[in-house]
């Protein structure tokens, strides 16, 4: 109990330590669920009213009959049908009436004796006596007493009797259903008023790290904001618990210590998150061994990524910390937490949450380590088509666009293009999306894809690079495929790189140039290849180069002529990148366009401008929300919206 912790560099030592266990996420799995046997927690009674999407804790039996008498299915009149057994359109038989009229909620008086009826109103008892009702339609007054009826019942027609459709002691609920409105009105229409379902699991949810700031708040240099906390209350949620927020807490043992007891106390579970990989991570996994038997079960499991994942099970309570990176963190959690949380609620494993579908392209896989990959599902033909989405573990919009992940198992090295893979969905329900763009992001696409969102189409857009695009509109996975790829010997942009069955439709221009901080000497008010000399020159002017297979890399490779000034190896994927790499100074000059040298308030050197245009599927050219998009882009609100954010759209003269 409550030994001191050790130095530092002893529990990094001890931190080895732990890391030479990395078990398998089978036997990791193993060991959490043993130590714990997840069972739904007890039962707990709510009105209906806070009723919706409890998970019901026991079965539940009907306390009446419903309906509890038998009642009418019309208005009409109460009669006995043997009366009537001549009846008849040119053989009217006349009834006397009692002396009654029964209205919902009026119990009856007066037999029905034969020759007479009662009028009877939708859901009114039916009196003694009567076995029918024939419906008002089909009489007609005669006498003030008396009414002529033209047909000829069944017996039985239109009476609804008691217990036809729930009877008493009928079980008409099971335990595990999730109830909805139809579930609540069924309750309701028993009469019963509060639901027995399985309490929810409060789980306390802690963030740690000296450089958190909560969403809202300034970020500080050197910070980022909290994401793991929000996003786990919210899975949380999703997965049939009460989430229950302890802040973003620094990385110091007696803050962390009272947090973590104070939320061990007050909850069904503790999700921590961070502090597992390097440094105070030792802090974090020390607290949790402290809270009770039989603690940490596993610490470093064979997930890519996700190896600091650490499972305890603290007095009977599950204890988690998840690895900080927000992908690493929400792979696990989806993995390996949630279904302990579900069973805790009572809620069914995610079964409807699995979907096959083909990996268009190779994936390569760390040998020894369960691969999570983070997929996007676009339609095809013959089913869906996954595409890797993750961009490295620390990406929260990858995550975001993504509709579910599958694993590749760890004595697998590599997934070749065209595999089935089982992809668990973040979410149950995909809808196919309307529209399919894969291939060159651009933020001009947004200006357009935002109208058609408006419009009510659903849009996916998916940023592989223009040749990906290329390949996936030749896969017919995609209606568009947005590229800018220059031809080296004509110096033309796109179109001698369409095959069969793609059509070029013009997009926007995009003037490309050199972007420095203002203010620096060696670009200031110069010209752009004359710039690039100069810094080619001086040996502490550093540079930010671009991924191989870029359109701008291809313009940089032309203006270095086979120089590799310092730099040149720093190769990032976006322009955003670039500007934010030059603005915080970290580079010096590299090529970006005007938007975006614009919106990080850097200087800019033209440099010539870049066609963006879009390979069409020409099959695909019918379909609505393609023609909506070609639409658009011809539309000149969305040609304003391309000008004020930098572009030159497609088809105006040059300036
Ligand atoms: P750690 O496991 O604490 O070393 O964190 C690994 C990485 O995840 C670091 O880059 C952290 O800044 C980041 N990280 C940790 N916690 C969070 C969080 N709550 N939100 C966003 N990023 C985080
Ligand atoms: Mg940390």
């Amino acid at each position: 109990m409550n030994e001191p912790l050790p130095e530092k560099a002893v529990r990094d030592g001890v931190r080895q330590e732990q890391f030479l266990t990395v078990l398998p996420r089978a036997e990791a799995v193993r060991r959490f669920e043993t130590a714990l046997d997840p069972k739904p927690l007890g039962v707990e009674h709510v009105p209906l009213a806070e009723a919706l999407g409890r998970v019901l804790a026991e079965d539940v039996a009907s306390p009446i009959d419903v309906p509890p008498f038998d009642r009418s299915g019309v208005d009409g009149f109460a009669v006995r049908a043997a009366d009537l057994a001549g009846a008849g359109e040119t053989a009217p038989v006349t009834l006397t009436l009692n002396n009654e009229a029964i209205a919902c909620g009026v119990a009856p008086s007066l037999a029905v004796t034969p020759g007479m009826t009662t009028p009877i109103a939708t859901g009114g008892p039916i009196p003694r006596g009567a076995d029918a009702v024939v419906m008002v339609e089909y009489t007609e007054p005669v006498a003030p007493d008396a009414v002529a009826v033209r047909r000829a019942p069944a017996p039985g027609a239109f009476i609804a009797f008691a217990g036809s459709d729930i009877a008493r002691g009928e079980v008409f609920l099971r335990r595990g259903a999730i109830l909805g409105s139809r579930e609540v009105g069924m309750l309701a229409a028993c009469g019963v008023a509060e639901a027995p379902v399985v309490r929810k699991p409060r789980v306390a949810v802690l963030s740690t790290g000296d450089e958190l700031v909560e969403p809202g708040r300034a970020l500080r240099p050197a910070a980022i904001y909290d994401a793991n906390g929000p996003i786990v209350c919210a899975a949380v949620a999703e997965n049939g618990g009460e989430s229950v927020f302890f802040g973003a807490i620094p990385d110091e043992e007696a803050a962390l210590d009272a947090a973590i007891r104070e939320a061990f106390a007050a909850c069904d579970m503790v999700i921590l998150s961070g502090g597992t990989s390097k440094g105070a991570g030792d802090l974090t996994y020390r607290l949790v061994a402290r809270l009770g038997e039989p603690g940490i079960v596993a610490h470093g499991v064979a997930l890519k990524p996700g190896k600091p994942l650490c499972l305890a099970v603290c007095g009977a309570k599950p204890v988690v910390i998840l690895p900080g990176f927000p992908t690493s963190a929400m792979f696990t959690f989806h993995d390996i937490v949630a279904p302990v949380l579900r069973r805790l609620a009572g809620l069914p494993l995610r079964a409807d949450a699995q979907l096959s579908a083909t990996v268009p392209v190779r994936v390569a896989s760390e040998l020894g380590r369960t691969e999570y990959v983070m997929v996007s599902l676009v339609a095809r033909e013959d089913g869906f088509a996954a595409y890797p989405t993750g961009k490295g573990s620390g990406s929260v919009t990858a995550f975001a666009h993504a509709d579910g992940f599958f694993t590749i198992d760890a004595l697998t090295e590599a997934l070749p293009a065209g595999s089935e893979a089982s992809v668990s969905l973040f979410t149950p329900h995909v809808r196919a999306p309307d529209l399919v763009v894969i291939g060159s992001h651009d933020v001009g696409i947004d200006a357009v894809v935002g109208r058609l969102a408006a419009e009510g189409f659903g849009v996916r857009v998916l940023a592989v690079g223009s040749l990906g695009g290329l390949a996936a509109a030749r896969r017919g996975e995609c209606d568009l495929a947005p590229i800018h790829l220059i031809d080296p010997k004509t110096g033309l942009y796109n179109e001698s790189f369409l095959t069969l069955g793609l059509e070029l439709v013009p997009g926007w221009r995009r003037m490309q140039g050199v972007v420095f901080r203002p203010g620096d000497p060696r670009f200031e008010g110069g010209e752009a290849e004359a710039a690039v000399r100069a810094a080619l020159a001086d040996p502490d002017c550093l540079m930010v180069n671009r991924n191989p297979g870029a359109g701008t890399r291809i313009l940089i490779d032309g203006l270095l002529g086979g120089a590799r000034p310092q730099g040149y190896w720093n190769q990032p994927r976006s322009h955003n990148a670039v500007a934010a790499a030059v603005a915080q100074g970290r580079a010096d000059w590299g090529v970006a366009i005007a938007p975006v040298a614009a919106a990080y308030g850097l200087g800019f050197l033209a440099l010539g401008e870049e066609h963006y245009d879009f390979a069409l599927v020409g099959t695909r050219r019918g379909r609505p929300a393609v023609t909506a998009f070609l639409a658009l882009l011809t539309d000149a609100a969305v040609q304003d919206d391309l000008r004020r954010l930098g572009f030159r759209p497609e088809g105006e003269g040059a300036e």
